[in-house]
């Protein structure tokens, strides 16, 4: 099976997007870039180099519905008129992003984040969605675990690995044990774990980094030569990898609890002391990565939380928040 990976620029400070190529019938491309004029003369450029023509293409595959690995696909569709579209059901929050407004809202003010902060964050949201057409009522085929897209020389197993959102998905081609990953597995940093409505329950939040954990341990169980990430180049080690990432969110997670003060913090005051000088969308970034391990620590009962009116508080387990006027629900 060719798997040809083509990088395309992006706006974003991540950089540059992978996106792969299944050079054979049919024809599939497994994500496509933001919607920007250099992505798609990008695109263009490397299907071209392949022989391939946009028009040709008969699957279009989404690892995720971020805007850097989706933001095209209306696009492309709208050429390859015969091209089925493939994402997981639980990317209801980009596929449908406007009707989430409220419920990222009740997520963010749980987590202490200040209106105006909110205002901010939702402004930058409304930017990046530019980069993208939303699809909710556009087509497409959901990606169920365990399903085979086939090919004419074998099949990729599709292998549902939440985390980094809750519909993230990689493709496992076990007879190289080749894994195309998006953003799951990135070689130089730990991807985000984005705060994120759950998609069964959006009043509750998807609980991302435990999720995220039973992912790295499923992508393990196939023993992985070779993973291609979203970003960066492929990582080859894939056990020194799963023990780095294991190790980093360890340390993060030691950080976190260290940076309650007796008293209690919310998460949006823990995201501040973890990166102070965090501006624009790193902001959003940090709060999901602060709650993201509170949850966890949480989970592990390493810390407790309370409801200070509709927001949550933190401490140290065995500390209960004396210095905040705390009241109790539920
Ligand atoms: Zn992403
Ligand atoms: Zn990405």
């Amino acid at each position: 099976m060719r798997i040809i990976p083509i990088s395309l620029p992006t706006p974003f400070y991540i950089g540059p997007v992978n996106v792969y190529l299944i050079a054979e019938e049919p024809l599939t491309l497994i994500d496509t870039g933001p919607k920007t004029k250099e992505a798609l003369e990008a695109l263009r450029d490397g299907l071209r180099r392949a022989r391939v023509r946009v028009a040709d293409l008969r699957r279009i595959v989404l690892t995720h519905t971020h805007e850097d690995h989706c933001g095209l696909v209306r696009s492309l569709r709208d050429e390859a008129k015969d091209a089925e579209i493939f994402t997981h059901d639980w990317e209801t929050g980009h596929r449908a992003s406007r009707l989430q407004y409220e419920a990222h809202r009740t997520l963010l003010t749980r987590a202490g984040v200040p209106d105006d902060e909110i205002q901010t964050m939702r402004r930058l949201y409304d930017k990046m969605r530019s980069y993208s057409d939303s699809f909710g009522d556009y087509q497409y085929s959901p990606l169920v675990d365990d399903a085979q897209l086939e090919f004419e020389s074998g099949s990729l197993s599709v292998v549902h690995t939440p985390g980094h959102t809750p519909g993230s998905c990689s493709f496992v081609r076990e007879a190289n044990r080749t894994v195309i990953a998006g953003d799951c597995v990135l070689k130089r940093i730990t991807p985000n774990p984005i705060l994120s409505p759950d998609p069964i329950d959006p009043s509750k939040r998807f609980p991302s980094l435990a999720e995220y954990l039973v992912s790295l341990a499923r992508l393990r169980t196939f023993a992985p030569t070779l993973v291609h990430g979203g970003h960066g180049e492929p990582v080859r080690d894939y056990e020194e990898l799963f023990n780095r990432y294991l190790r980093a969110i360890r340390e993060r997670q030691s950080q976190v609890i260290g940076l309650l003060p007796k008293a209690g913090a919310t998460p949006w005051e823990v995201s501040r002391g973890m990166f102070p000088t965090a501006d624009d969308v790193h902001r959003f970034l940090a709060v999901s990565e602060a709650v993201a391990h509170l949850d966890l620590a949480y989970s592990e009962g390493k810390v407790q939380v309370e409801l200070s009116g509709a927001t949550e508080v933190y401490c140290p387990r065995g500390v209960p928040p004396a210095a905040r006027e705390v009241v109790l629900t539920g």
